[in-house]
């Protein structure tokens, strides 16, 4: 089991580059194993990592691995912590995320997949320097009820069920402050409703894979 979860965490952090979305070794990739979390080395190119790159840290925040884990791993922990539904973690980098995040600007909801993320808008986490507890703090803070959130003046960070729906869900976000970024260059968007907002998010309970009915 550990092997096989070693070798996707690989996979998507390669996915991860190779998709554009994010960059060297910035960003960082882990999912729910046992007490704690299976997360990328510090500052290792994912594209040669293997199986026992990958460190082991248990719920205590314990590294166990031939190498260090990422300097990330605190808000990786947390979210497993305070988010019972999370089993993979996402941080990345993307160019659009980060350009919003560096203004400390929320993406608002100007497109009806913003509620893929679990609201109304996706929010941006305070700044703290990397690696730190403060910043884990803000991380988890940001997203309450949510599933991803930028973070101010660094990137984007997404929890999902499975490491592919937390790539696909980090994609999904960066297209959307890609949108989002250009149409700020036309001006204010118009924004969609609280109430339609709501809709929208029903309507997902029943969309595609979770499709039970025509509605
Ligand atoms: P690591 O290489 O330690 O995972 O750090 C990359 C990063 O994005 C820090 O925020
Ligand atoms: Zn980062």
């Amino acid at each position: 089991m550990s092997d096989s979860l070693r070798r996707q965490l690989i996979d998507v952090a390669v996915a991860m580059n190779e998709s554009g979305l994010n960059q060297g070794t910035s960003g960082n990739v882990s999912a729910r194993y046992e007490d704690g979390m299976l997360i990328t080395p510090s500052g290792m190119d994912y594209a040669g990592l293997a199986p026992e790159d990958i460190v082991f840290v248990n719920a205590e925040g314990a590294a166990d691995g031939r190498r260090k884990p990422s300097s990330e791993w605190r808000f990786h922990l947390e979210i497993y912590r305070h988010r019972k539904e999370a089993g993979a973690v996402v941080h990345a980098h993307p160019a659009w995320c980060t350009t919003l995040a560096c203004s400390h600007r929320p993406i608002p909801a100007f497109h009806y997949m913003v509620a893929v993320a679990g609201g109304n808008d996706i929010r941006c986490a305070e700044y703290a320097t990397f690696g730190t507890q403060q910043l884990s703090d803000h991380v988890i803070d940001a997203l309450r009820d949510r599933k991803a959130c930028l973070m101010a003046n660094h990137g984007l960070v997404c929890l999902e069920r499975d490491l592919r729906r937390a790539l696909a869900l980090a994609i999904e976000v960066e297209h959307l402050a890609g949108v989002y970024g250009r149409c700020l260059e036309l001006g204010e968007p118009v924004l969609l409703s609280d109430e339609e907002m709501a809709r929208v998010k029903e309507k997902f309970l029943n969309y595609g894979a979770n499709a039970q009915s025509t509605g």
